[in-house]
């Protein structure tokens, strides 16, 4: 049998460099449980980098997506398929009561986005307006437009020249905002909270005048909430948190338990700017990975992992910041719900993240500082004072070397 350094000679040899590895090779999950090839059984603090929000192989969701593969897995969208339509249903219900068009991924998701933004200026206002304008330190996505779309100068230095129409303005500053508003801006694309940025929210105050602002200067609110939605914060959506409406919603990460699957939604009057041919995808969608999605949301539902998130979320952090008072290592703890960063004084993310892993948990780094928890909504009390207590035995040993 191979071993976990044969697979990584393979890797070396087959795989682009694109990703740093965390040294571990997973073979199986269960809850909030993963196995790697060893045997070894690990907590799983990241679920798959916020996507697993159901935990691992829920029984429910492998029995959908199972017995939808036995009848139908892809026909494309030149046809009706029942999981697309009752999962559009099911997620224009809760959100902003719109229409839904399905993706891959969450860059898909945003991309698919801007396009319908930029269809409706040109089918709806008199001025050609096209630019969007988005935050510092935002993530949006890998693809040339989204790139361009992300606020961070250091994903995209390699890989100029990006597509124009994207505009940064520091986050929380309403006066850099209303400066940067000009007669070509269409839309604002936020983050209710930035995720891959390192766990920074957007204040209470900032969004509503966001929102407000959009109001008054015919401006699109876009929110990508391909990470906050899906209950992650504690709320099913991030914006509920701030008790206003995008125009346009994002989603991704969670909405497939696992499954690769993205969807826009947007409020009825904007998306009746799209006709047949404007948009598509040849997997987007598919019957297979939106009964898994469909799944998914009603997991969320009837176990109440949005309450969860919320109770278990909230107690982690006052647990953490308990932890925090004690560490000179650690500088800031963000905690929304379940979107959890630990900013550290020192550069000591990857080390920390590795010493957890030694100690059978697993969480991420942002950056050589930030290390970061998106663990599966059905986390329990019980999980979370395991990680805590590993947190700080893992704090002694580093402040003694450090
Ligand atoms: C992860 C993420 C994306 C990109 O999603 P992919 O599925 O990797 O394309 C976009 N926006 C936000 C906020 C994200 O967290």
């Amino acid at each position: 049998m191979k071993t976990f350094q044969d697979y990584e000679k393979l890797e070396k040899k087959y795989i682009l460099p694109t990703y740093s590895r965390y040294p571990v090779l997973f073979v199986k999950g269960k809850g909030t449980k993963l196995w790697d090839i060893e045997g070894r059984e690990y907590l799983d603090f990241i679920g798959g980098l916020g996507v697993c929000v159901v935990g691992h192989s829920h029984p429910r969701l492998v029995k959908a997506i199972t017995q939808q593969a036995q009848n139908l897995m892809q026909v494309s969208n030149l046809y009706y398929t029942i999981p697309q339509i009752e999962l559009g249903k099911v997620l224009s219900e809760l959100s902003i009561r719109g229409k839904c068009f399905f993706t891959n991924s969450g860059v898909e998701a945003n991309e698919g986005a801007v396009k319908l933004a930029r269809k409706f200026a040109k089918t709806s206002m008199e001025v050609d307006k096209f630019e969007v304008i988005t935050a510092y330190r935002s993530f949006h996505g890998r693809t040339f437009e989204m790139l361009s779309a992300t606020g961070q100068a250091e994903k995209k230095k390699d890989f100029e020249p990006l597509p124009p129409g994207f505009k940064h303005v520091p986050l929380n500053d309403i006066k850099a905002l209303k400066k940067a508003i000009s007669k070509n801006t269409l839309a604002i694309m936020l983050e209710p909270i930035q995720g891959e940025g390192g766990i920074y929210p957007c204040s209470l105050e900032y969004l509503r005048e966001v929102r407000k602002i959009c109001n008054e200067e015919g401006l699109l609110l876009i929110l990508d909430e391909v990470q906050t939605g899906m209950g992650r914060t504690g709320k099913m959506f991030g914006y509920e948190n701030y008790g206003i409406e995008p125009d346009i919603i994002t989603l991704a990460k969670g909405l497939g338990g696992g499954l690769p699957i993205g969807a826009f939604i947007a409020k009825n009057e904007i998306a009746k700017a799209f006709e047949p041919g404007d948009h598509g995808s040849t997997f987007g969608g598919n019957p297979l990975v939106c009964s898994g999605a469909l799944e998914t949301v009603k997991i969320i539902i009837d176990e109440n992992l949005v309450e969860n998130c919320a109770k278990v979320g909230n107690y982690f952090k006052i647990e953490l910041e308990k932890v925090a008072k004690e560490a000179t290592l650690i500088k800031e703890i963000r905690a929304h719900g379940l979107m959890i960063g630990v900013e550290f004084s020192e550069e000591i993310a990857w080390e920390i993240v590795l010493k957890f892993l030694k100690r059978g948990i697993t969480c991420g780094n942002i950056g050589r500082k930030i290390i970061r928890f998106l663990p599966p909504l059905c986390i329990n009390y019980q999980e979370v004072d395991t990680v805590i207590t590993e947190f700080k035995s893992i704090l002694k040993e580093s402040e003694v070397s450090c």
